[in-house]
């Protein structure tokens, strides 16, 4: 394991206060924070070797586009991917995912075909195969969240017909912690002849993943939640598909040969990557990677399991409150979605601020799932990250009693 105390002094948000008190920053299935080497690897770039990738003749051109395939290079170790030709940078994961929907997703998903998803997708992983099935003529179908929180995988044979061209589903829910059994749904979509995606955008920040060992075709992840920049992001594509795939964007970059009339593509990824891309942040992205790696992925889910499990024994002396998610840590990430009837979860954000504590409220972009299976308006939502502490839980449930006393006070004056 790793020292909490010494990573954090590599976080220079972390030093920071809000209202006059230290920040307890609990927003992280939202956006990680970043440590210095990220900032620095930025910075280094913009001040030592900025050039555009890939066509310049000069020095920092040369020493931009290394740092850049170094980056690419990182991320495809990072995931076990076969090689570098595998990853597609990206913005983030709704751009991954709406990659997928735009080429090969119209492109095969024919009308009479069907697409399956979980009840527990975030709207990014939800909303484009709910375009392609309504512009394709194909079914949408679920597969549903079970009472314990995990994934009701009982009539997956069901569920799963030859006429099922993709399956797209969450590693781990935003919303519940849920971690789901990729592998094992992966390889019930192949007996069927479908493809699968993975939406490993919790997943792949907060523990292993090999995309080799889960054997899936697409995997789609955001930089921004793996301490690295927003505005990068990574799309896994196994190589067989890639070839076989039209490309997304169409300009610059993304072709080998062009005349007036027609064109021709450049190699995987780089078929995939139409004009200048996100260079800066992929390079930091890479320094993210490097302190993961430093870390230890293994060492950053035994924290976060850890952490997870002292907050739900702190959260259970909290009669008032109800939590979601799985009560198996062993298929749980650092998530604690919560609700507390009568007290909006926007109120409860409100006043943890004043306490400098940041968590999310809201639908956490899985309306479908908060409103109609939670069947909550809305929840408030904790999710920890390898730098955060046990007295950070503390100072957040001290400061849900605070909620429950001030509230509580209001209502009772009220009654
Ligand atoms: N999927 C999941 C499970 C997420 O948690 C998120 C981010 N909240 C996304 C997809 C979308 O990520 P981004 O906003 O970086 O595209």
């Amino acid at each position: 394991m790793y020292d909490v105390a010494e990573i954090r002094k590599d976080f220079p948000i972390l030093e920071r206060q809000v209202h006059g008190v230290p920040l307890v920053y609990l927003d992280n299935a939202a956006t990680s924070q970043k440590p210095r080497a990220v900032i620095q690897a930025l910075s280094d770039y913009y001040e030592r070797y900025n050039a555009n990738v890939h066509r310049g003749a000069h020095t920092l051109a040369i020493e931009a586009t290394d740092a850049y395939e170094e980056a690419r290079a990182k991320v495809a170790r990072f995931i076990n991917a076969p090689g570098p030709e595998n990853i597609v940078f990206v913005r983030n994961t709704t751009e991954a995912i709406n990659l997928v929907a735009y080429t090969w997703g119209v492109a095969n998903v024919k009308a009479g075909d069907r697409i399956v998803v979980t009840e527990m997708e975030h709207h990014s992983n939800l909303v484009p195969w709910q375009h392609v099935a309504r512009v394709n003529g194909a079914e949408l179908k679920l597969i549903a969240m079970a009472k314990d929180y995990t994934l009701d995988t009982s009539d997956l044979d069901e569920l799963l017909t030859p006429a099922t061209r993709l399956v797209a589903i969450t590693q781990m829910s935003n919303v519940l912690g849920t971690i789901t059994p990729v592998a094992d749904i992966t390889a019930a979509a192949h007996r069927v002849g479908a493809l699968v995606l993975i939406d490993a955008a919790q997943s792949v920040p907060h523990m292993p993943v090999d995309v080799q060992a889960l054997d899936c075709d697409f995997m789609a992840f955001s930089g921004h939640k793996m301490l690295g920049p927003t505005g990068i992001g990574v799309l896994y594509i196994r190589s067989e598909v890639s070839e076989q795939m039209d490309p997304f964007l169409r300009g610059g970059e993304m072709v080998l040969e062009v005349t007036y009339e027609d064109a021709s593509w450049n190699e995987v990824p780089l078929k995939f990557e139409a004009g200048t891309p996100n260079i800066g942040d992929a390079i930091a992205l890479g320094a993210a990677i490097d302190y993961l790696t430093a870390l230890g992925m293994d060492n950053v889910r035994e924290h976060e399991v850890a952490l997870t499990r002292y907050a739900m024994e702190r959260f259970a002396e909290l009669e008032e409150v109800t939590t979601f998610g799985p009560s198996d840590l062993s298929v749980r990430g650092g998530v604690v979605s919560f609700y507390m009837s009568e007290i909006h979860p926007h109120d409860i954000g409100q006043v943890l601020d004043q306490l400098g504590v940041a968590i999310r409220a809201g639908h956490h972009c899985a309306m479908p799932l908060v409103r109609s299976r939670l069947m909550v308006p809305a929840t408030a939502r904790a999710s920890f990250y390898l730098y955060n502490t046990e007295a950070e839980v503390d100072v957040l449930i001290d400061g849900l009693n605070q909620v429950l006393r001030y509230f509580g006070d209001a209502a009772s004056k009220r009654a």
